[in-house]
């Protein structure tokens, strides 16, 4: 369900995309594209911002999406970035239950929301990057509509995220 076009951002985009000198994007060894480590980096190494167009909540609302879209980040200000527009190399980050990158909001100068994308724990050249989607379904899907297949020990068996724990 994650299906990629070939990048072909490099040759075609008139449009600078900013340079992420971390990620090299290529075949990944879970789904389609992913990106992977250039050199060794360890925990907390700045990757990239989540880069493309944005929307807010009534733009996306009205917007009929392609399910094959999957470069959709939601800001927890409503915000919604779509990689597929304008994008780096970060929106080929896959999903794993057991990453090793994350993604964390912080403000620019401007006061916008920004998603950083940074090494979670220590990386070595050629390793796959990934984060934990967490994908939340406001469609009522079930967990099984977005199965997982990482492989990691702890794996969900889906990139949803997990339910909450209920209140005891
Ligand atoms: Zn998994």
């Amino acid at each position: 369900m994650r299906e990629f076009a070939i990048d072909t951002a490099m040759t075609t985009s008139k449009k600078a995309v900013s340079s992420t000198p971390g990620i090299r994007v290529g075949p990944s060894t879970i789904h389609g594209l992913g990106a992977f480590a250039t050199r060794d980096m360890p925990a907390g190494t700045f990757l990239g911002f989540y880069e493309g167009r944005r929307y807010n909540a009534e733009q996306i609302a009205a917007k009929t999406w392609d399910d094959q879209l999957t470069y959709l980040f939601t800001l927890s200000d409503g915000m919604t970035i779509d990689g597929g527009k304008g994008g780096n190399a970060t929106r080929h980050l896959n999903h794993c239950c057991d990453p090793n990158c994350e993604a964390v909001e912080e403000y620019d100068d401007a006061g916008r929301l920004l998603l950083r994308f940074q090494t979670l724990v220590a990386v070595e050249a050629g390793d796959e990057l990934f984060i934990d989607y967490s994908l939340t379904a406001d469609d009522g899907s079930a967990p099984s509509d977005y199965p997982c297949h990482c492989g990691s020990p702890n794996c969900r068996g889906s990139m949803l995220a997990p339910p909450e724990e209920p209140l005891q």
